[in-house]
């Protein structure tokens, strides 16, 4: 079996798993989507939303790029986030990093990477705002985790300041951006923020690394 023919088997078994375990949940999904969160994250292949949440298909709305950025300039994820605030009635909003982000160590190079150099420029942006943060690290690798942080954080705030959650949020609207960072080495996800409904920055969770608390 070639390993495109093997996706296709492994969805029959899946399929028939899922019906034997949830006989109901096929015809509930195909009436409607009632999602409880929106994830915006990277498309890296290691951080599936649902996967390492271990949540059933129905209950999270995702967009994926790379280094998880959201920009208002970029149309797809501006308009994922309306349709989850406006239609979907979302109010936890996730951005979710990764430490060893192929993007953000991209970011951190001088190489010419291509066209991809312009999408980056969102992250470099990120390290030169902190860069008494990321520059104060001990090592090339602890910097390329606080950038990874630094990055989560940033997206968090971007994503608190869009219209749609602002004017959700004026309308009474409970909305929560978190910033999450996924551990690839131990499968973990770790807190490092919460972007609470009308404030005007992201709070920094206690138990993010210390070099961070200063942003809070
Ligand atoms: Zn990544």
């Amino acid at each position: 079996m070639d390993a495109v023919e093997e996706l296709l088997e492994r969805n029959r078994l899946w399929a028939q798993r899922v019906k034997e375990s949830d006989p109901d949940l096929f015809s509930a999904l195909a009436r409607r989507q009632t999602p409880e969160f929106l994830w915006i994250g990277c498309a890296d292949s290691r951080v599936s939303a649902s996967q390492i949440t271990d949540l059933p298909p129905g209950r999270m709305f995702v967009h994926r790029n790379v280094a998880n950025i959201a920009v208002p300039s970029d149309l797809s994820c501006m308009t994922v986030l309306q349709f989850a605030i406006s239609v979907l009635g979302i109010r936890h909003i996730i951005v979710c990093g990764h430490y060893g982000c192929g993007g953000v160590q991209a970011a951190m190079s001088d190489e010419d990477h291509g066209p991809i150099d312009d999408w980056l420029n969102n992250i470099r942006h990120v390290h030169r705002v902190h860069a008494r943060v990321v520059e104060g690290a001990s090592d090339p690798r602890e910097a390329f985790d606080r950038l990874c942080e630094l990055n989560v954080i940033e997206q968090v705030r971007n994503v608190a300041a869009t219209t749609v959650v602002r004017n959700a949020s004026a309308q009474g609207f409970e909305i929560t951006v978190y910033g999450w960072i996924f551990d690839i080495k131990s499968g973990k996800l770790k807190k490092l923020c919460r972007h609470r409904p009308g404030a005007a920055d992201p709070e920094i969770d206690p138990e993010a690394p210390s070099a961070l608390q200063s942003l809070g």
